[in-house]
């Protein structure tokens, strides 16, 4: 063999080997959104946004505690989305935001790279944990997505927790819009999780009441698979959040795995070219997060601010890294 050959091919073996080591860099990595929107609120109310930054930072640890127990990462996606569903500050579960008459209809859905196994529930009234529905739509029905009344029935047959009344998702700032729906109010906050797992399986959930004031059955981008949450081992885990119908149109989470996968941008190079420039900023509001088969993470937003975090834990020396935000900053 010539010497250049030789030499080439010591060359694409290095690459192999350093790719290989950097993909194992981070054992796991758990990334979390928990809405985005204005938040010019919050600038005026810090102890509200400590409450957040808390929020978020549980959410983590919740995640981390799965992960480092050696559980997959869709097991950590059901906790932490579970976990938000039943805290209020957040657009998901309880806290959900209303319809135009005043009730609740919720939208989640769960995808895990692995396979493209996917599954999603729109509309649904009583279903307590609509993340549980959609991870049961994926694994025990045939179907990818379920909506209203057939969703709900579904989810009783197996067995998932109900709940009777729908104003069990209300809370006393929810039904403060109900009672005054006239005056325009709304509320950011659905939620998100996407997870790389030691296994190098990649993982995305997203669980949301909506946009306020929805009306006609109206379902977002959250339980769209592409749109608002994808996994593909291939390229990266998405879950968004923001104006649904823009997420809808540019396929976002699906669009940034292809910019990732066939234009051979990094994560963050495609996740910042859909938010900032292929979304119309004053319409397109919002934002998402991604970790990519390498545990590499973005997490754009083109709102005013997006609760988030992430947390990976470092191979060679076990440490872990954690940070939340709500602004331009993490800390
Ligand atoms: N994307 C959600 C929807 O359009 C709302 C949000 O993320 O705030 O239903």
């Amino acid at each position: 063999m010539k010497r250049i050959q030789r030499r080439q091919i010591a060359i694409a073996l290095a690459l192999l080997v350093s790719a290989a080591t950097f993909a194992q860099e981070r054992e796991y990595v758990i990334v979390v959104h928990g809405g985005a929107g204005e938040m010019s609120e919050l600038k005026m109310a810090p102890e509200r946004a400590e409450m957040y930054y808390a929020a978020l930072d549980s959410a983590l640890m919740i995640g981390d505690k799965v992960l480092s127990a050696g559980s997959e990462g869709v097991d950590a996606v059901l906790a932490v989305i579970n976990y938000f569903e039943r805290n209020p500050l957040f657009n998901a579960g309880v806290g959900a935001t209303c319809t135009s008459e005043g009730t609740f209809e919720l939208d989640a859905a769960i995808m895990e790279g692995k396979d493209l196994s996917a599954g999603a529930v729109a509309g649904v009234k009583h279903v307590k944990h609509p993340i549980d529905a959609a991870y049961a739509v994926k694994t025990r029905s045939p179907h990818v997505m379920l909506s209203g009344s057939g969703a709900e029935a579904f989810a009783k047959e197996h067995g998932l927790d109900m709940v009777e009344d729908n104003m069990y998702f209300a809370t006393p700032k929810t039904m403060e819009w109900v009672e005054k729906l006239k005056r325009e109010s709304k509320k950011n906050g659905t939620v998100g999780c996407v997870v790389l797992d030691r296994q190098g399986n990649l993982v995305a959930g997203t669980s949301t009441g909506g946009m306020f004031k929805k009306r006609w059955g109206r379902i977002g981008d959250s339980p769209v698979i592409g749109a608002g949450t994808y996994a593909d081992n291939a390229s990266c885990a998405v879950s968004c959040t923001g104006h649904g119908e823009y997420f809808i149109r540019h396929a976002v989470a699906f669009n940034l795995c292809a910019r990732y996968k066939y234009l051979k941008e990094s994560v963050k190079q495609a996740a910042d070219y859909i938010i900032n420039k292929e979304l119309n900023k004053d319409a397109g509001n919002g934002g998402l997060i991604a970790v990519d088969k390498e545990g590499n993470i973005a997490m754009p937003f083109n709102s005013g601010g997006m609760f988030r975090g992430y947390l990976y834990k470092e191979k060679t020396t076990g440490k872990l890294v954690k940070k939340v935000g709500i602004g331009e900053e993490m800390r």
